[in-house]
């Protein structure tokens, strides 16, 4: 027997007939003997619309009624999937994230889970083989007793997160795609489903573009090391053999991984920005005077690079920003102008960050010298570089982004056979 959390997008509930499909999903594991909480997120395109409802009324609004508003969604799909299970005779009992409670932060709309007592859905387990159906997305804020939202994407950090609470053996998302690929296969048609995925790899991997799931959802799991397996909810319930192993990828600890590869996917954004600042003055406290400003106005900056001058005077430096903070970034440098003291300010948006990222190049040296030789014989300009212990990044023109995805997706022996 085992302790499950199965996690049901969307998708996997957007009508009724979904939901009713979701429930024999939970019944196979029922009878198969586990203990089961499931976490739903509302019937897709229903959060949206309760988003537009907010703003339609007013476009500045009460942040703690917008969550009161949008946290409305889970709380119907909770209902509807108890209600499903118990018409096919599994006992369940739905839970809004008050009931809990899940308590979170205070801020309204992106709020952070702080702590979850699993006991009482534990104890319903033991004394009455209850499925727990929980509302995903949902929190309680601890002081204020406020209902609080996770943010968009948000019933993913919920599922990991009552993972954790539960000490589930494993917390299943399904989903509308049947694991976590080697890029996107939209880009690349030869791209493998993973078996497996280090948690710091799927993290690079959801930060830089692989929209699997939420970013926090796997930084929960990696630190309360929460395994987790990304699969299909299009599969019939009937059709998966309980004793095997199911199509899907499992995000896990990097000793899990026995066939450890150097490069484990290629990830890349296109809503990046590129922001170069000409012959800015090379002397102490210039950084500070840059990026101080740009840490105050929010915006996020990635890559940057800022080069030795030659003459001792002044330099040029490079970074970027998300491609939405463009406007935003130039013109409070532009404020800032004075207290910098630079000569001019470039910037373009036609820009990708490339990523290539494996655990294994903490062992490997080499790896992005390869790329920047494989991307130079197919004329690819590479404007940026970062790198990190298990990733580097290059920004390349956006019209290559196919042709480098590719050409580094084959380099590193990634392609399907
Ligand atoms: N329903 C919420 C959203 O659409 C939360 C979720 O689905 O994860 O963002
Ligand atoms: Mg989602």
């Amino acid at each position: 027997m085992s302790r499950l959390v199965m996690k049901f997008g969307g998708t996997s509930v957007a009508d009724i007939d979904r939901i009713k499909n979701v429930a024999r999903h939970v019944k196979r594991e029922v009878d198969a003997g586990h203990e089961v909480a499931v976490i739903v997120s509302a019937m897709a395109g229903e959060t949206n619309k309760l988003v537009e409802y907010c703003r339609q009324t007013s476009v500045l609004h009460d942040a703690r009624e917008y969550d009161a508003i949008v946290a409305a969604g889970e709380q119907v799909t909770s209902g509807l999937l108890a209600i499903a299970l118990q018409a096919i005779g599994v006992n369940a009992r739905s839970w809004q994230g008050w009931q809990i409670p899940v308590l979170t932060s205070n801020q309204h709309g992106s709020a952070r889970i702080e702590g979850i007592d699993g006991a009482e859905i534990v104890k319903r387990f033991k004394e009455r083989r209850e499925v727990a159906v929980v509302a995903g997305f949902q929190g309680l804020h601890k002081e204020t007793g406020r209902i609080t939202t996770l943010g968009r994407g948000g019933s993913d950090t919920s599922a990991v997160a009552v993972a954790a609470a539960i000490r589930a053996d494993r917390c299943d998302i399904y989903t509308d795609v049947d694991g976590v690929y080697t890029t996107d296969p939209r880009v690349v048609p030869k791209a493998r489903r993973l078996d497996r995925i280090a948690f710091e790899e799927m993290l690079e991997m959801a930060s830089l573009g692989a929209k699997v799931m939420q970013v926090r959802s796997i930084e929960l799991g990696m630190v309360h090391r929460v395994r987790i397996f990304v699969r299909s909810s299009f599969d019939k319930p009937e059709d998966i053999d309980p004793h095997g192993v199911p199509p899907g990828t499992l995000i896990c600890d990097e000793e899990e991984i026995l066939e450890q590869q150097t490069v484990t996917g290629i990830a890349f954004s296109k809503d990046e920005a590129q922001i170069s600042i000409r012959r800015v003055q090379d002397k102490p406290g210039i950084a500070a005077a840059i990026f101080g400003p740009l840490a105050e106005a929010n915006i996020n900056v990635d890559m940057i690079v800022q080069n030795v001058s030659a003459d001792g005077a002044t330099t040029d430096l490079t970074f970027t920003v998300p491609a939405a903070d463009f406007e935003r970034a130039k013109d409070t440098l532009s404020v800032a102008k004075a207290q910098i003291g630079y000569a001019r300010l470039d910037g373009a948006t036609d820009v990708t960050k490339v990523s290539v990222i494996g655990v294994g190049m903490r062992s490997h040296a080499g790896v992005a010298a390869k790329a920047f030789r494989a991307l130079a014989d197919r004329g690819i300009n590479i404007r940026a570089i970062t790198t990190s212990e298990i990733k580097f990044s290059v920004l390349i023109d956006a019209a290559y982004t196919e042709l480098a995805v590719r050409t580094l997706h084959s380099l590193y022996g990634l392609d399907k056979s």
